[in-house]
């Protein structure tokens, strides 16, 4: 709480730290990952994001596995090593085998990791999608006060998300969380709590990013709680880093949304953040898959703008796909 609250030159001080610590344990390299939403789909209605199922105003998609294929072989030779296989949430017994089938192909046909990011699963599901070659798997929590996430939440409870991440975390696979910043209701002491959480979970990966109210939900119109004082979601970020060492943490997309210049991406990787996702669906689709609005790349290619990115923040994109510092740390202990 008393780093969350600290201004002016305390405030770069914090910034400044967080950069070293981030340089001193994951190094120079930005890790990149590419993110393919593959479907538009999702059964649930989380009141703030977009592509909920009750905004009927949307064009429904499912890219073609083959499709999600070609994308993959084209990845590495973009310098990506691994594959953010992204969706709404709509379970059913078929999809989750047809999923199951698709990252078996990807593992037998390219050299990537594989990142699922598709919701709450029971532990069968996560376990055969394991066995099928996933690697990592992303769920966030959004938000630690769990009257706030019953309300935004009207298909998910608390306890049922944790419980997701720990039955992930006991199968073995590398595990990424996180939080929004700045929920309408939520109070510094609670993103204190999103940020102990992190560590209490001991999460490979840690994706935050800032809240902004989308026009076709029922949070249309709400302000960010810190819209009067923005920087602090590079607060939140720096302190995360301070509080998560060694985790991989991304510069989310929605920083470069509310931060326009300099690009909150570039100064969300000078505030503790090591990893970048280039956006890699189909430009035809990416309008479809907008969780809020003035999300960035929707008129060309994300992953055509990191390299000038990579070069003006004098940084070296990484050769590997990253995995999570945890094992190379068992392995050597
Ligand atoms: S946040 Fe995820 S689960 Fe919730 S409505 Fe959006 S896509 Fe569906």
């Amino acid at each position: 709480m008393e780093l969350l609250r600290v201004r002016g030159a305390e405030r770069a001080a914090l910034y400044q730290r967080a950069d070293t610590l981030r340089q001193q344990i994951m190094g120079d390299a930005v890790f990149l990952r590419g993110i393919v939403e593959f479907s538009n789909v999702c059964g649930n209605d989380c009141h703030y994001c977009g592509i909920r199922a009750g905004n009927g105003g949307l064009r429904r998609y499912r890219l073609d596995d083959d499709e999600i294929l070609a994308v993959a072989r084209g990845m590495p030779a973009l310098g990506l090593h691994t594959i953010v296989l992204q969706s709404g949430e709509a379970p059913s017994v078929s999809a989750d085998r047809r999923l199951g089938r698709l990252i078996a192909r990807i593992k037998r046909e390219t050299p990537l990791a594989v990142t699922l990011s598709v919701g709450n699963r029971p532990r069968a599901t996560y376990a055969y999608w394991r066995d099928c070659g996933m690697d990592r798997y992303l769920l966030r929590f959004e938000t630690t006060d769990a009257a706030l996430f019953a309300r935004l939440h009207p298909d998910c409870d608390f306890a049922a998300r944790i419980a997701c991440l720990e039955h992930l975390r006991a199968l073995g696979v590398q595990v990424g969380s996180g939080f929004m910043i700045g929920l309408p209701g939520e109070t510094v002491e609670t993103l204190a709590r999103n940020i102990m959480l992190c560590r209490d979970l001991d999460l490979d990966m840690i994706g935050i990013g800032p809240f902004i109210a989308h026009p076709d939900t029922p949070l249309a119109g709400c302000r960010n709680a810190y819209a009067d004082d923005p920087e602090m979601h590079f607060v939140a970020l720096a302190v995360l880093r301070q509080f998560n060492p060694r985790a991989h943490i991304p510069a989310t997309t929605a920083y470069d949304a509310v931060f326009r210049e300099p690009p909150g991406r570039d100064l969300a990787l000078r505030r503790g953040a090591d990893v970048f996702m280039p956006n890699v669906t189909p430009l035809r689709h990416k309008n479809d898959y907008q969780l809020y609005p003035g999300k960035p790349g929707l008129d060309g290619e994300d992953h055509g703008v990191f390299a000038a990115r990579m070069s003006r923040l004098g940084r070296p994109v990484a050769s590997g796909p990253g995995h999570a510092l945890r094992l190379v740390a068992a392995g050597t202990a």
